[in-house]
């Protein structure tokens, strides 16, 4: 299994070193060359099974042989292991026809865990193996942040430096990425917004001379493994309301374009899924784009479901490759165009968005509304993001075909917003209930590539 850049100029990798690396050379993302597929029968037989052996069926085509059957195993398993709950994605049924699936039961209580903490036991087998550091940088509007410094604390081989943007994260967020101990975990609280931490992090991977010096490494939602690791709970959600005898669908709050992109692959690795729904929150690049309008980007307006808080969502570059059959040269044209603000989608490419994904975005007051209704109606307390994908799933659902609205994190995380709509202060759940007297450690940096490069340069192991 190979994997290439869908700006076409960079080489193609192994898994290992498109995990490893992150970002391709050539400014690129790194898709497989070739999609697995799974035959009817294999995903049949996945009902009923633990959540472990369906992510070891369905990941084990894409690893070749960076990782031997056991050591792939063994990897899985450590990663899951420190959920609060056995089915490590539970779903819970809302409606007739209506279900949600909890991707919030891990370390940080958001789905970033179920990426991360598989990548962190990725990473270090393949570190070690190899004798290496690297030094592994992310920007974060706050989940993937936290998720990172928990994924990666204390372990041998990595220093991990989040960029997240001051002010504009949640307390949680913040005191998940602030409170660690371990010396290797370093949050930076950069004086801009999410789009500024992402563009210095795309500078620091193209200023090759810093990447090579500190054995750069990525583990944002662009890294192929982060994207990989989402595909499965597509297939454990499907199985167990009825594919592949029926289609299903999914709704997706959608930020960065990572996650809806999984489910984007288990359909190409065979799901029958029947749509893929983005929801939006106000930051609407997105649903404007699939509704027809460009890709142009606005400014970024602050909401209550920060984590889908952007204007540029990266992954969404993958989808594009797909979009215009795979012609690099033509996705390095629009992203040229988006350094200029924007760029408007082929006909042709469009037609093939618009065949793989449905959209809707939601208001803020609709947002605070859906939560309070989803209360009355189900008991189900939600987070801001998943009230936001529950309110668009509801206009998109069809009959006779499941719906699977993704509930991406614990209202816990968001609960300045989920008391704002309810009146109820969401507890954290036991194991993490003194989160707020812990210590915080965290510095102050400037929106500037040669600070935060200076900074890490001192501050990572030697
Ligand atoms: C990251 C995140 C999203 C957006 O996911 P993408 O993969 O970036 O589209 C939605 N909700 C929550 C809670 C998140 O942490």
């Amino acid at each position: 299994m190979r994997y290439i850049s869908t700006r076409g100029q960079a080489p193609a990798l192994t898994f290992e070193d498109t995990m490893l690396t992150g970002l391709a050379r050539d400014g690129g993302l790194y898709v497989p060359e070739t999609i697995p597929t799974l035959d009817e029968a294999t995903i049949a037989e996945m009902e009923g099974h633990p959540y472990e052996e369906i992510a070891y069926t369905v990941m084990r085509p894409f690893v070749g042989d960076t990782f031997t059957d056991d050591e792939f195993r063994a990897c899985i398993d450590r990663a899951y292991a420190g959920f609060g709950h056995a089915a490590r994605a539970p779903l819970v049924q809302l409606d007739q026809g209506h279900f949600l699936l909890e991707l919030f039961h891990g370390p940080t209580l958001a789905f970033k865990d179920f990426a991360m903490q598989l990548i962190g036991q990725l990473f270090q087998t393949a570190l070690r193996r190899r004798n290496q550091r690297v030094t592994i940088v992310g920007a974060t509007s706050g989940d993937t942040g936290s998720a990172a410094i928990e994924a990666f604390r204390g372990l041998d081989n990595v220093d991990v430096f989040i960029l997240y943007p001051h002010g504009r994260v949640s307390e949680v967020q913040r005191r998940q990425m602030t409170t660690p101990t371990e010396s290797n975990v370093h949050a930076l609280a950069v004086e801009g917004d999410f789009d500024d931490c992402q563009a210095r992090l795309k500078d620091m991977f193209n200023d090759f001379e810093f990447r090579d010096g500190v054995a750069l490494a990525g583990v944002n939602s662009i890294n192929w493994a982060r994207v990989l690791a989402q595909v499965v709970y597509y297939f454990s959600a499907a199985v167990a309301v009825g594919a592949p005898q029926r289609k299903v669908s999914f709704t997706v709050p959608t930020g960065n374009f990572g996650d809806i992109f999984a489910g984007y692959i288990a359909k190409r690795m065979g799901l029958q899924i029947d749509k893929l729904v983005v929801a939006t929150n106000q930051n609407d690049i997105l649903h404007r784009c699939l509704s027809g309008q460009g890709y142009h980007k606005g400014e970024t307006i602050p909401s209550i479901s920060p984590s889908m808080d952007i204007q540029v969502s990266s992954n969404f570059e993958r989808a594009l490759f797909d979009a215009y059959d795979r012609d690099g040269m033509a996705v390095a044209q629009l992203m040229e165009e988006l350094k200029h603000g924007g760029f408007e989608v082929s006909q042709g490419a469009m037609q093939v968005l618009q065949d793989h994904y449905a959209s809707g975005r939601v208001s803020e007051d609709e947002t605070s509304a859906q939560i309070t209704t989803s209360l009355k109606a189900s008991g189900e307390l939600l987070c801001p993001h998943s009230a936001v994908g529950v309110h668009v799933a509801d206009i998109e659902r069809a009959a006779g075909i499941p719906m699977i609205t993704l509930a991406t994190a614990h209202p816990a995380k968001f609960p300045a917003a989920v008391e704002a709509a309810t009146g109820i202060t969401p507890p954290l759940p036991p194991r993490m209930a003194d989160l707020y007297e812990r210590a915080e450690r965290l510095t102050r940096v400037p929106n500037d590539l040669e600070a935060l490069k200076a900074h890490i340069q001192t501050h990572r192991a030697q």
